[in-house]
């Protein structure tokens, strides 16, 4: 789309008279500065509608099921703003949604639009297409009042000791506009953690965002929080989700679904932080950036804060709060380091080390459930052969396994009694009495995060708190030493603030 500016008013060459159709009309990204989008005019009646769709989002044309009409209308009375959607700085591209500036992320297209070659960020593509000539729309006008009179949370539960100090620093956070990590081990309950800090957030009027990167989470924690505040409208947002066009006091969403946002909560809480690789964590703070409003709280979670962060907590730079003990009040289950040679070579022939297939048969023998985790696809599924003839339901499960989810639940069900997998169960699963192997411990992709997750797996139930974790190598490395070190020093610091008992 290409725009004309009149009079320091934006207007797109589709709606000025044809013969007008001006020569020095641009695409967007082109104008050099865009005009100060025109005063709001108090006596215009806008689309409240409109306003529900727009309100602290950043959309595109598409995106907008109104005429270019209407929308044009709301941005010449002061409701509506248009923004380049990709900035062209001395032939450097930036993408505005989400922040990509990698050469070979952007590519041309002949655009039927603009009728010129036209820039686009491939980055973000599946959110619609960001390109030279498609402006971000955002709402100016009035914000839609949330209106909380009484108390939304409806929880009868309790929390723990750790739980509700941590909440009380979530609550605070809140209250004060500050940023919180909060550093719950892996089975601390750290869901119920955000119960009271929601509360608040939402009785103070205030709009509250929950992001995790994984979209088995999103579906997870949705039905629990809308349990707990039933009368409050939940949007639910992942790729393909109906909720898309939602305005509610509470989201639960993707991370990927904050590019759709621009300056709308006042309290974002950041799921599973550590989750992302390293170079992924500036992309998420560029899209964290532009969803939060210039005033707001910032809650981070994680059983695994990485290093850089853990270094800037010991030195003050940053508030956090700990959780180092599970609801259960047990210890988390300490992980065994146990040689077993070059594994590498008896898998390529479909055999595994001996003590390692010893480790496998106590456990058909003892009818005890375990989940096995591998480096790589191709070495599990090189010695399921072997596992079957131990016991025919041994099963391997990956990331692009199509029967991800009906392993998962056949687990669930104990209808698998060993499971092999990949580092995709290294969170978010929770069998209840389990034990947990390592092959390969070693292996560069068990990172000391993966490492605590993975052993976070074990003793998650009250009925059955503790359970083997080996982790099998052929040479300790750091991460396995941190991961250990991590899990003592939390039992240690969970002892001296009395919470734990065994
Ligand atoms: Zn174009
Ligand atoms: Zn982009």
């Amino acid at each position: 789309m290409k725009f004309s500016c009149k009079n320091g008013i934006l207007i797109p060459d589709q709606l000025s008279p044809s013969q007008e159709h001006s020569s020095d009309s641009l695409p967007i990204s082109k104008i050099e500065t865009l005009p100060q989008a025109p005063p709001m005019n108090l006596h215009y009646s806008y689309n409240k509608d409109l306003q529900q769709l727009l309100s602290g989002k950043q959309l595109l044309l598409d995106d907008i099921p109104f005429s270019l009409q209407d929308i044009q209308s709301h941005y010449e009375n002061g409701y509506l703003s248009y923004r380049k959607s990709i900035m062209i700085e001395k032939n450097k591209y930036t993408c505005v949604r989400c922040g990509n500036q990698q050469k070979h992320l952007f590519a041309a297209f002949p655009c039927a639009r603009c009728g010129e070659n036209c820039v686009y960020c491939r980055k973000c593509i599946m959110m619609g297409r960001t390109s030279t000539c498609s402006p971000l729309i955002s709402w100016r006008g009035p914000d839609i009042p949330i209106e909380c009179n009484e108390p939304p949370l409806h929880w009868t539960g309790t929390l723990s000791t750790g739980q509700g100090l941590a909440s009380k620093a979530v609550v605070e956070a809140v209250q004060n506009t500050k940023s919180l990590l909060v550093w719950a081990v892996c089975g601390a309950g750290k869901t119920e953690v955000l119960f009271n800090g929601i509360n608040t957030a939402l009785l103070e009027g205030k709009r509250v965002c929950l992001a995790t990167p994984r979209t088995d989470v999103v579906l997870e924690l949705s039905p629990r929080l809308k349990k707990v505040f039933p009368d409050i409208a939940v949007a639910t947002l992942y790729g393909g989700s109906e909720d898309r066009h939602l305005y509610a006091p509470l989201t639960i969403a993707t991370t990927h679904q904050l590019l759709r946002f621009y300056h709308a909560f006042d309290v974002v809480i950041l799921d599973e932080v550590d989750a992302f690789p390293y170079s992924v964590e500036e992309a998420l703070q560029y899209c964290v950036e532009q969803a939060r409003k210039r005033v707001s709280s910032m809650i981070y979670l994680t059983a695994t804060p990485d290093e850089k962060w853990r270094k800037e907590c010991k030195k003050g730079k940053r508030s956090y709060v700990t959780i180092p003990a599970r609801f259960h009040r047990y210890s988390l289950p300490v992980p065994r380091f146990v040689w077993c040679g070059n594994w590498q070579k008896p898998l390529n022939k479909g055999k595994l080390p001996a003590n390692v297939h010893k480790w496998i048969t106590e456990r058909i023998h003892d009818n005890q459930q375990a989940l096995l985790f591998f480096p790589r696809i191709e070495l599990m599924e090189k010695v399921l052969p072997l596992l079957k003839t131990i016991h025919p339901k041994i099963e391997t499960v990956h990331a692009e396994d199509p029967k991800r989810k009906e392993k998962v639940q056949a687990m669930r069900n104990k209808e698998i009694p060993i499971l092999l997998t990949t580092t995709i169960l290294e969170r978010g699963v929770t069998f209840p009495k389990l034990d947990v192997a390592v092959i390969g411990a070693e292996d560069r992709i068990f990172t000391e995060s993966a490492l605590v997750q993975i052993a976070g797996r074990v003793g998650r139930s009250s009925d059955f708190p503790s359970g083997d974790i080996t982790f099998f190598h052929y040479g300790k490395t750091d991460s396995m030493v941190k991961a250990r070190r991590q899990i003592l020093s939390m039992n240690k610091e969970a002892r001296g603030r009395g919470l734990i008992d065994d």
